[in-house]
């Protein structure tokens, strides 16, 4: 059969009829338009907790990647075996060309301090493109509620740079959501949640921040740097 492929006209249609529903149902919205081409990125955040525990339903139709900087918090390692073996997933782990000794041997020490947006590239975005090849779409977990720089995200959106759907089920979830569902479902979430980390990546480029400030503001803390380059601008 062929591929139905989404122009960025379809991708903002489906956005104006999705944008508001139920989380459950764009996710079965986009494992019955995309099956089989349908990926979604896990960082291993509490959002990807309840991402993993709501895509189970549609497992044939979705496959779980992980982009593993291999730079990540033992907790965040932790709370991937946790969640694999609870949910059996077969998960498919995409790292960068270099280890980080090979990275530190070919660009010199501590490149997150000297050019994050290169260790970024290396160690994130190029992983990213190689998960991505042969889909049409891919699950995030981003919520509006995150940062300033995401409060017009929607929940289906046209991925410009890659030429491809980005479903994103969450985005009009608040905090109390997730945890309430965390809780509500007993699914294993990264405990460095509960630590003062609302947002968790790289060791380097990550720290905590005093309550009630930006979430994302413990994220290359000092630098202008606010995303990682996965992503990036969009049209929905
Ligand atoms: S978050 Fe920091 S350590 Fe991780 S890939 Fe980006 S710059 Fe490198």
């Amino acid at each position: 059969m062929a591929r139905a492929v989404m122009t960025p006209d379809d991708v903002r249609a489906a956005a104006d009829r999705l944008d508001g529903a139920p989380a459950e149902d764009v996710l079965a919205w986009a494992a019955e338009q995309f099956a089989g081409r349908l990926v979604l990125t896990c960082s291993w955040q509490q959002q990807s907790s309840v991402l993993i525990h709501m895509t189970r339903p549609h497992a044939d139709a979705v496959r779980v990647v992980e982009l593993d900087t291999e730079l990540l918090f033992p907790e965040t390692y932790a709370t991937r075996d946790r969640l694999v073996e609870r949910y059996g997933l077969t998960l498919e782990s995409f790292r960068a060309e270099h280890t980080p000794a090979q990275q530190e041997a070919a660009e010199g020490p501590a490149l997150w301090e000297r050019d994050p947006d290169r260790c970024c590239f290396l160690r994130k975005v190029l992983p990213l493109e190689r998960a991505l090849e042969g889909s049409d779409a891919w699950i995030t977990g981003i919520r509006r509620a995150q940062s300033a720089t995401r409060e017009g995200a929607r929940a289906v959106e046209w991925d410009e740079a890659r030429g491809i759907v980005k479903v994103q089920p969450l985005v009009a979830w608040s905090d109390e959501d997730v945890k309430g569902y965390l809780f509500a479902h007993d699914i294993p979430y990264n405990p460095l949640h509960d630590q003062g980390y609302p947002s968790i990546g790289c060791v380097p480029c990550t720290s905590p921040v005093a309550p009630g400030d930006d979430p994302r503001s413990g994220r290359w803390a000092g630098t202008a740097k606010t995303e990682c380059g996965l992503h990036l601008p969009r049209v929905g």
